[in-house]
């Protein structure tokens, strides 16, 4: 095997590139708009000329790419190719052929997996997770979504819901999530949940710069100002980066109760806040976990940023190609 093409469909853009699957290599990286608003049908033509016009570019030849693999942020049937539903896009996403659409009109097998298990897939084969038998992938961003490797393969689960992890009830009674439960890690520890803790300290007075960072202008709020306060000495800003920590420890601290994986990849946005997450993240994950030796635990950052999900996407179709030619 060789050259295949990945592509995440981001909610704002497409990013495609031809990634080896020897070397991880990813060249010819090109990222247009989605225009989701378009409607799928446009979404997946343009996807077709943006395959086109790589396979032109790359010199390669259609004959030389041997598959093309596409995250997408949603529930799918990975076996089929077809989306089940898809949250972050408008218009009608539901029981859509993408697989069978792009197949159709370039003549080369395309695959389709869940956006974030598409990062992990990359991240296990050419990143932090790499050589290992067994991780777990941690992405805080916006949302937070990740993945499980067991025995060297992707975890999907009965119906390949599996590795929702944003969604662990972390707070049997905490704030209701967009999912419908309560308490998940998503409303905790997300940058839109740290953005929240910001803003509910300054509506409650509290003793914070918080406001006066963003000059009282609240739409300014981010988690990276929170964390610039935190880093200030801000008690307010170290405690909402402490809370976050804390539940995404008793998180963390579950996946390794049920799993013990060799290692936890932790990575996304939010990630970069470094130590002032990561020390009470630590701290809640040896008060909790009692009977796994947690030394023989490696938690490690993720290493291939933006380029994890089209790698990952690579690779998912290289194993889809190999495992339908055995
Ligand atoms: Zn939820």
């Amino acid at each position: 095997m060789g050259n295949f093409i990945g592509c995440d469909l981001g909610g704002t853009n497409l990013r495609a590139a031809i990634v080896n699957s020897q070397t991880g290599t990813v060249s010819n990286l090109t990222i247009v708009p989605t225009l989701a608003r378009e409607g799928y049908e446009e979404v997946l033509l343009r996807m077709v000329d943006l395959f086109e016009h790589l396979i032109q570019e790359s010199g390669l030849g259609k004959m030389n790419i041997d598959g093309i693999g596409i995250g997408i942020p949603g529930m799918m049937d990975v076996e089929r190719g077809y989306t089940t539903f898809v949250t972050n896009l408008p218009g009608h996403w539901i029981n859509i052929p993408v697989g069978p659409f792009i197949t159709e009109r370039i003549g080369i097998p395309t695959f389709i997996l869940n956006d974030v298990r598409s990062i992990t897939w990359g991240e296990y084969e050419f990143g932090a997770g790499k050589g290992c038998n067994s991780m777990v992938m941690y992405a805080i961003g916006t949302g937070i979504g990740g993945g499980v490797v067991i025995n060297k393969q992707l975890v999907l689960g009965n119906s390949g819901q599996a590795g929702e992890i944003g969604h662990m009830t972390v707070e049997p009674n905490g704030t209701l999530c967009n999912c419908g439960n309560h308490g998940c890690l998503e409303q905790y520890a997300s940058g839109p949940a740290i953005r929240a803790a910001a803003l509910k300290a300054i509506a409650h007075g509290a003793t914070t710069i918080l406001g006066e960072m963003v000059d009282y202008d609240l739409n300014k709020m981010t988690p990276e100002v929170v964390f610039n306060a935190a880093l200030k000495g801000d008690e307010i800003a170290k405690n909402i980066y402490e809370t976050a920590g804390y539940y995404l420890g008793i998180a963390i601290g579950n996946s390794i109760v049920q799993l013990e994986p060799e290692r936890i990849v932790i990575g996304g946005g939010i990630a970069q806040a470094g130590e002032i997450l990561f020390a009470p993240m630590r701290r809640a994950i040896q008060e909790h976990v009692h009977l796994v030796p947690l030394e023989r635990i490696q938690i490690v950052p993720a290493q291939l940023g933006n380029n994890a999900g089209v790698i990952g996407t690579s690779m998912w179709a290289e194993y889809m190609v190999r495992r339908k030619a055995l």
